[in-house]
Order: C-alpha cells, then sequence, then structure tokens
C-alpha cells in the first residue's frame, strides 16, 4: 500500500478541479499545472502549489510530458492524475511516469496502449466475450478484401480509423460504388491526423442508442460495474446531454450486461477506472469501444450509486481493494448532465471570451462543476466546455423538472453558452419519453422549428 500525499494534476478546467475536490477531502495536497493562458484558471488559484509548463498551444503545455515530469519532481508529488483527454490515453506518458518512480493514477499502460488502438481493443473485447458489431476482423488495407467484407456484412458499413478518437476519422459508406473512394479518403484523413492510416469496416447500425457501462478493476482480478450512461444525445459524435440510468434498460439487463462487462475486466485485471461503450438496437448490445480512463459524464453514476469515482481511483493507485462489492452496490434514482459550451446554441460556432457575470444554480440535489468566476477570460486555445450541470431526481421526470429549474437559475453572461439549447431539448415531448438515438439530436436540431 502507497499513501498518497501529494499528486499533480496533469489537465486543467472542471476536471482539474474535480480532481482537486477529491484530493483535499482525502488529505491528498494538490500540484496544478499550467499554461500561460491559464495563470488565472480556477484550478490554479485553488491548488496548493501551480507551476506553469509553457505556452497556450496544448501540444507545448498540456501534451508536454518532460516539463510535466519537470513538474512532478521539482514539487516533489508522489503521483500523477491524468484526466480525461490531454495525456490521460497516452500509454507512453503512463510508463514515464511510472518509470519516475511516481504512481500514475489510472490503468496499467499495458491496458491503455491496447485499447487506445480501435482493431486491438475490438480483438481483446471479442476474446473476452464482450458482444461485436459485425465487421471486418481486424485492419483492412486492401479494397478488394475491404468490398468483400463489405458486401457480406451488408451496407451501409462504417470505415473507421484504428488510431481514432473524439467522434473523429469515421466514414460512412451507402453503397459498393463509394467504397473505393472513402477507404482512401478516410486513410489519408487518418494519417493525418492520428499518424496512423490504419482503418477497418464495421457494419453501420442505423438507428442505434449509445450505452456505456462505468467498470472498476483492482488489478488483481477484481472488477465491478457501477451501472451504465445513455449517452445518445450527441451531435457530430459528441455527447451533448448524458443519463443513468438508460431510459431504456431495465435491472435484468443491465444486471446481465454489467455482468458480462465485469467478469471481462476481473479476467483482463484491469486496474482503475474504464467505460465499456456499446450501441444498442432492438434490445442488443454492440462493444464499440474501451475509454482507459475518468469520463466527462462520470458525475451521473456518482449521483445513483454514491460512490466517488475519483476517491475510488485514487484509493486503487494507492493499492487499495475496491471499495464496494458488486452485491453492495444500489442504483437509486437517475441523474442527467448537461454540457454547457462557450458556443452559439443555434451555429455552434465557439465564443469564447471574458465572462462578466456568473451564477450557479443551487438547491437540493443540483451540482455544478465548473472553473468559471466572474470575470474570467474563457481562452479560446481548449475545449468549449465551460460548465457541467448535473441534476439528480427520485424519478427521470422529477430530475427533468428538476434540472428544468436548475437550467432557468443559470446565469453565464458575456459570451454564448449552449443553456438554450438544453432548455429546449428538455421541454421535447420525444426526449420526455426517453425516445431517442444517436441520430434523434441532429435531425431534431434541423427541424425548421428548432432553426430560428
Ligand atoms: P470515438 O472513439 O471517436 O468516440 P466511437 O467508436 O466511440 O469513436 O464512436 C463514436 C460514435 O460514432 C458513437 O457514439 C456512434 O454515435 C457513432 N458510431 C460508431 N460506430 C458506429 C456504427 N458501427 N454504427 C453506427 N454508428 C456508429
Amino acid at each position: 500500500m502507497a499513501e498518497i500525499k501529494k499528486l499533480l494534476i496533469a489537465n486543467r478546467g472542471e476536471i482539474a478541479l474535480r480532481i482537486h475536490r477529491a484530493c483535499h477531502e482525502m488529505g491528498i495536497q494538490t500540484v496544478a499545472v499550467h499554461s500561460t493562458a491559464d495563470a488565472d484558471a480556477m484550478h490554479v488559484r485553488l491548488a496548493d502549489q501551480a507551476i506553469c509548463i509553457g505556452p497556450p498551444a496544448a501540444g507545448e503545455s498540456y501534451l508536454n510530458i518532460p516539463n510535466i515530469i519537470s513538474a512532478a519532481e521539482i514539487s516533489g508529488a508522489d503521483a500523477v492524475h491524468p484526466g480525461y483527454g490531454f495525456l490521460s490515453e497516452n500509454a507512453k506518458f503512463a510508463e514515464i511516469v511510472e518509470a519516475h518512480g511516481l504512481i500514475f493514477v489510472g490503468p496499467k499502460p499495458e491496458h491503455i496502449r491496447t485499447m487506445g488502438d480501435k482493431v486491438e481493443a475490438k480483438r481483446t473485447a471479442g476474446a473476452l466475450g464482450l458482444p461485436l458489431v459485425p465487421g471486418s476482423d481486424g485492419a483492412v488495407s486492401d479494397i478488394a478484401e475491404a468490398r468483400e467484407i463489405a458486401a457480406r456484412i451488408g451496407y451501409p458499413v462504417i470505415i473507421k480509423a484504428a488510431s481514432g478518437g473524439g467522434g473523429r476519422g469515421m466514414k460512412v459508406c451507402a453503397s459498393e460504388d463509394e467504397l473505393e473512394t472513402l477507404m482512401q479518403q478516410a486513410g489519408s484523413e487518418a494519417k493525418a491526423a492520428f499518424g496512423d492510416a490504419t482503418v477497418y469496416l464495421e457494419k453501420y447500425l442505423g438507428n442505434p442508442r449509445h450505452i456505456e457501462f462505468q467498470v472498476f478493476g483492482d488489478g488483481k482480478g477484481e472488477a465491478i460495474h457501477l451501472g451504465e450512461r445513455d449517452c445518445s444525445l450527441q451531435r457530430r459524435h459528441q455527447k451533448v446531454l448524458e443519463e443513468a440510468p438508460s431510459p431504456v434498460l431495465g435491472p435484468e439487463d443491465r444486471a446481465r450486461m454489467g455482468g458480462i462487462v465485469a467478469k471481462a475486466m476481473a479476467d483482463m485485471g484491469y486496474r482503475g477506472a474504464g467505460t465499456i461503450e456499446f450501441l444498442w438496437e432492438d434490445g442488443e448490445f454492440y462493444f464499440i469501444e474501451m475509454n482507459t480512463r475518468l469520463q466527462v459524464e462520470h458525475p451521473v453514476t456518482e449521483a445513483i450509486t454514491g460512490m466517488d469515482l475519483v476517491r475510488e481511483q485514487i484509493r486503487i493507485a494507492e493499492g487499495h481493494p475496491l471499495s464496494v462489492r458488486q452485491e453492495e452496490l444500489e442504483f437509486r434514482g437517475h441523474a442527467i448532465e448537461c454540457r454547457i459550451n462557450a458556443e452559439d446554441p443555434r451555429t455552434f460556432a465557439p465564443s469564447p471570451g471574458r465572462v462578466d457575470y456568473f451564477h450557479a444554480p443551487g438547491g437540493m440535489h443540483v451540482r455544478v462543476d465548473s472553473g468559471l468566476y466572474a470575470g474570467y477570460r474563457i481562452p479560446p486555445y481548449y475545449d468549449s466546455m465551460i460548465a457541467k450541470l448535473i441534476v439528480y431526481g427520485r424519478t427521470r421526470e422529477g430530475c427533468i423538472l428538476r434540472l428544468r429549474r436548475a437550467l432557468e437559475e443559470f446565469v453565464i453572461d458575456g459570451v454564448k453558452t449552449t443553456i438554450p439549447l438544453h432548455q429546449a431539448l428538455l421541454d421535447d415531448p420525444e426526449f420526455r419519453a426517453g425516445d431517442y438515438t444517436i441520430k434523434w439530436l441532429e435531425d431534431w436540431l434541423a427541424r425548421p422549428e428548432n432553426q430560428d
């Protein structure tokens, strides 16, 4: 058992704050790292120590491994938490952290590597007994082979980059006529974006939901699942609003699928937090990928399980066993998270700048994770998500009513935000009925009444 006394947070924004909070509740000191653009950020102000690691461009700061390691050494940190995004799924970074005698709050580097390569991840998931989307058995480079596979699984097919992520590097192909051109485009785009031209083929599911399971492993063969999150509300493959539990899963489905993923993680010897993402259509699950890190939407799981996921990550990194057994976990009530972005709510054009006034909603079961404050300048260099609003209710309907009330109270002046979009969504009868898939939001946005 290794006790962490000082932890370096290799991230920024709301997630840096989230990690800082868990640390301070556990008596752990924090070290913030930041770019020159983030000198005034809230995570920098609240941390026990702050070290500037470079200029605004993420490549020179939040992705700058030598500077982050130096910051850990200078500050005397004994652990590093990578948050999500940036270096969180970089196996090399995890290895370097460990090679410097620091604790990496995350999975074993080899598991990050395996799951980071989508072809390898699919193969591993299949071997562990997870149901897969029908598709190519690994990478496809030869067009004749691609034709044969596509004909077997049936059009439309989706061409995906093995090293893709963040909803990028995917092309839907409707018929054989387009296949060659799209394969070539996908390959060269993947090479340009991810430095790897490897692509693979999958059946394109017509109208699925995105349902993911939260898992935790102790790295020694024990693992649990914390239920699912429904993240079907997406725009351009990016999640907009998430909820737990999914409106379409019952306790038996949850126990069955949760049992399968927990067993897979136990067999793998997985360590720490992870998310297994599935598409769900007509009652069937299809594995798409595993994220070997904390997710943006983890608070909805915290709301319905009462567990602090960052605390659990840190405890596991210290070598403790899992804090609960599967049979002790109860899923209670309903939680929804709205991702609030500094964007125009119609065009989604980024809207960085000065926040003139900030008032966060409050009251029972309302949580706001955000680094914003009045006078803060949202820098233009990073992700546009500026706040997460997470609301809990005993029922889904109660949760939605509370969420509407909370959004009404939320004031962010000076920049445009997606708050009006969330308000409109919550009033939609189909959303209210839980009747939506991954296609739904884009169709909804295209409706004439949602254009003005
Ligand atoms: P990324 O790593 O870029 O997030 P994923 O494989 O998780 O990529 O896919 C992201 C999103 O793309 C999914 O949530 C879903 O909306 C869509 N998608 C991925 N695979 C398929 C598929 N086979 N059929 C239909 N939609 C898909």
